[in-house]
């Protein structure tokens, strides 16, 4: 592990400035991943800022209805928070389905969203990367590609985003507040996360100068009709294959809105409004579902290993959607 500096910011407007004022620098919160990739030498921060101690460690009702996360609020204690529980258990699936007690216990809201890609040769700093080292070029594309995206790839780079929390945040059309030099912004979720394009290094469109203070939830939460379903080659303490947050508004058999997000297998949380679109108005069978499980994989793409991503992918779906119909999410 390379040396490095320790400091503590005590509000936002501190951290903001030091982050600003240090290209090197890195925010630290709970770092179940920075630490890790710290002693793989993958991340090499000349500075970290601890912002344990910003309070940002709430969860509070929004204005408009919807609940606000704070960026430190803790996996666990969203999660099982009455609130979450009740109006967006979808949230709280997804997260239970993620990583392991010890590690929701560290891992943070704004954490979740700067996981950075489980890639095997991302991790290997004796292999080629294009993400790790820009221009070096990408070691899975023609290497062992098993975990590997299918939608959103280029020839750059072909890494998952890891998150559970952020698949649920994606379907549920959340907002990601931060605060940079210039002030507060929001990010639509849609827009937080980047495709690798010809830039992977790039994981979201966070400026290096900003800090995420909290996620908005929209006020509706879909509890009556959801299901996070996570497929991984085993049941707990796995990466995703794939997974699916599926979110309907039914009226009786009729669907009057849904909401279709996959992990596992691109860059960031995958969502398609045309596929949605196909269900609206539309019972709730199975040829429908499947109708729009191609319309979502329309574009995908395997790499030899990951190959069979792409029909569980669409199984994955029907059987969400079928779940989500029938009001088994909670199951
Ligand atoms: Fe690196 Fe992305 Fe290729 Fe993995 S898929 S080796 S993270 S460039």
């Amino acid at each position: 592990m390379n040396p490095f500096s320790y400091t503590r910011a005590a509000d936002v407007a501190t951290a903001v400035r030091e982050v600003a004022a240090d290209g090197a620098a890195k925010f630290i919160a709970g770092g179940t991943n920075l630490i890790d990739l710290m002693k793989e030498n993958v991340e090499r921060p000349a500075r970290l800022i601890d912002i344990n101690r910003l309070p940002l460690a709430e969860i509070q009702p929004r204005d408009d209805g919807g609940l606000r996360l704070g960026a430190l609020v803790t996996n666990t204690d969203v999660a099982y928070h009455e609130q979450v529980e009740r109006r967006y258990p979808l949230v709280s699936k997804a997260i239970l389905a993620g990583a392991s007690a010890q590690l929701r216990n560290m891992a943070t809201v704004g954490g979740n969203l700067m996981q950075r890609t489980r890639c095997c040769y991302f991790y290997d700093t004796a292999t080629p990367c294009n993400k790790r080292e820009p221009g070096t070029g990408c070691s899975a594309i023609t290497g062992f590609n098993k975990n590997h995206a299918i939608l959103g790839t280029s020839e750059h780079c072909i890494a998952t985003h890891p998150s559970d929390l952020c698949v649920a945040l994606a379907a549920l059309e959340a907002v990601v507040r931060v605060t940079g030099p210039g002030g507060e912004r929001t990010i639509p979720f849609a827009d937080f996360h980047r495709l690798p394009g010809d830039t992977p290094h790039l994981d979201t469109n966070l400026r290096t100068d900003e800090i995420i203070t909290a996620v908005d939830l929209p006020p509706n939460g879909f509890a009556e009709h959801y299901a996070y379903l996570k497929l991984r080659e085993r049941t707990s303490y796995a990466f995703a294959l794939v997974s699916v947050a599926a979110a309907l508004e039914m009226d009786s058999d009729t669907i009057k809105e849904a909401r279709l997000a996959l992990g596992g297998v691109a860059h960031k949380p995958w969502r398609e409004q045309q596929a949605e679109a196909l269900l609206h108005g539309q019972s709730a069978s199975r040829d429908n579902f499947r109708r729009a499980a191609e319309a979502l994989l329309h574009g995908a793409r395997g790499f030899g290993h990951n190959d069979f991503k792409i029909e569980l992918a669409k199984r994955a779906v029907v059987r969400a959607l079928g779940q989500a119909a029938a009001s088994e999410g909670h199951l």
